[in-house]
């Protein structure tokens, strides 16, 4: 095992790693940029370098001083958390050449993975179910109209290299068209630096349904279960749970075996998910793969007992994964709320600033992930999400009760929010019956 890890990262994922190797006995470096030197992950680690100015790019996303940040440190690996350099080929590529461990697969791994049209042609031969759609990239608006007709509208148009709910536009008629793949296009470009696109049908009210795998450096490759993430505002996930509430032992089955086929057929290491879509005929098709840790990876390790962070220390080690897939039991239920510093009321607005009150949660089958401390400032440089608070239960029905007490205690002064719209999100009736899908918050809460 290592003696010595760098985390690429900030917020509550890195605050999250660093208590996984606090309890494996591994020393930690944190990096931070100028705004961040009293963020708790600076606070918390072994270690601390800065690494640049606030802006991302000079900083998280600057590859040379986090490389020189681990040398200087002597530490062996470095884990790169969700977003940022998480699932950049070439950070993973520098890394090797310097004989440093990147927690997570190979880079042409990633390559493969990470653009998401390329993927589904990776799926597609490998026998997974794939949404019907353009065959790779389409990067001429005529020529992917054309697609779109051929396939029937309404059609959806994504970005290859996209993640967190941008570069993608559902289009549900002919005439919207170019103006949506023209838009799309250029967030992209502003987003990702990469503006190739693709096209595929658009499923009618389907759930998001995603599996978390973990496969070891000889082969090996175990499932964890499913998680159902269709609570889902601008196709960015706001609460998810484990299990589904309407999965059946067959389907997941059926759908975690094609998880680990797919993992297999491109020889994937580490942890990693692999997101369907479920539609109202009990089909699936896959849709992306996360080449990395996900935000929602804690409702997972509440049902299978499994910590899925010292797993990936573990696999990046070198060690065999001694799990077998008889071993991985689903026990209970969780849900997972994310607390995002953002105003609901003003179209969620991101509001950072000063922390002036804090109270959090606490009590039987209450976890909180976060990175806030009262007096914390939150700098307006970065993603909303602040936290997350995660409950388990016996089942889905206490899961609920729990998550609204713990909810009903939760209590941040000097920002705005969204814990008032979670509440209501766990007092909708269709929510408490486990009947929704992707659209849930476009239909329950737009009057
Ligand atoms: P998850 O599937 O883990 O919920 P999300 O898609 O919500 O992942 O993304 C997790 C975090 O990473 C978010 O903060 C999101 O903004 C960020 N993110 C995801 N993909 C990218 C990307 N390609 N480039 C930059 N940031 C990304
Ligand atoms: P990201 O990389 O931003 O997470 P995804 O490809 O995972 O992008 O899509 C994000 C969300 O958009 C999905 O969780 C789902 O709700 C919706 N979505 C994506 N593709 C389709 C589709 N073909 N039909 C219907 N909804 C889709
Ligand atoms: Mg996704």
């Amino acid at each position: 095992m290592f003696n010595k890890i760098l985390i690429a990262n900030r917020g509550e994922i890195a605050v999250r790693i660093i208590r996984a190797c606090r309890e494996m006995g591994i020393e930690t470096v944190a990096v931070y940029s100028e705004v961040d030197k009293n963020a708790l992950h600076v606070q918390m680690a072994d270690e601390a370098v800065c690494i640049g100015g606030a802006k991302s790019k000079d900083s998280y996303l600057n590859m040379q001083n986090i490389i020189s940040a681990t040398v200087l440190t002597g530490a062996q690996a470095i884990h790169p958390g969700f977003g940022f350099l998480s699932e950049n080929s070439k950070f993973a590529r520098m890394c090797s050449e310097c004989n440093i461990v990147f927690i997570g697969p190979d880079s042409s791994i990633i390559d493969n993975m990470g653009n998401k049209s390329k993927a589904k042609e990776i799926m597609d031969k490998a026998g997974v179910p794939i949404v019907k759609g353009s065959e790779g990239a389409v990067n001429e608006e005529d020529e992917a109209l054309k697609i779109a007709k051929a396939i029937k509208f309404p059609v959806m148009i994504k970005a290859s290299a996209g993640g967190g709910g941008r570069g993608i536009r559902i289009v549900k008629e002919e005439k919207e068209f170019i103006d949506s793949f023209r838009s799309a296009k250029s967030e992209a470009k502003a987003a990702f630096g990469d503006d190739s696109m693709y096209v595929e049908k658009f499923i009618e009210n389907p759930r998001h349904i995603e599996f978390q795998i973990l496969a070891d450096n000889y082969g090996n490759v175990i499932h964890l279960g499913e998680r159902d993430c269709s609570i889902q505002r601008r196709n960015q996930k706001v609460l998810e749970e484990a299990p589904c509430a309407v999965m059946s032992k067959e389907l997941r089955d059926k759908m975690g075996n094609a998880a680990i086929n797919a993992a297999k057929a491109v020889g994937y290491k580490n942890a990693g998910t692999i997101e369907f879509l479920l539609d109202n005929h009990g089909d699936f098709y896959f849709m992306e793969m996360n080449t990395r840790i996900q935000v929602e990876h804690p409702v997972t390790e509440m049902v299978t007992g499994i910590d899925v962070i010292k797993m990936q220390l573990m696999i990046a080690s070198g060690e065999h994964l001694t799990l077998k897939q008889e071993d991985v039991k689903i026990k209970g239920h969780s849900i997972e709320c994310r607390i995002n510093a953002e105003n609901p009321k003003k179209g969620f607005a991101p509001c950072p600033g000063e922390i002036k009150y804090l109270y959090v949660p606490g009590g039987p089958g209450v976890r909180l992930d976060s990175a806030v401390y009262q007096g914390y400032v939150i700098p307006p440089n970065y993603d909303s999400m602040i936290g997350k608070l995660i409950v388990y239960g016996k089942d889905r029905k206490e899961a609920i009760m729990k998550m609204r007490r713990a909810l009903g205690e939760f209590i941040i002064e000097g920002i705005d929010n969204n814990i008032d719209f979670q509440y209501e999100i766990l007092n909708n009736q269709s929510f408490c019956l486990g009947d929704f899908n992707t659209g849930f918050i476009e239909k329950e809460f737009s009057k």
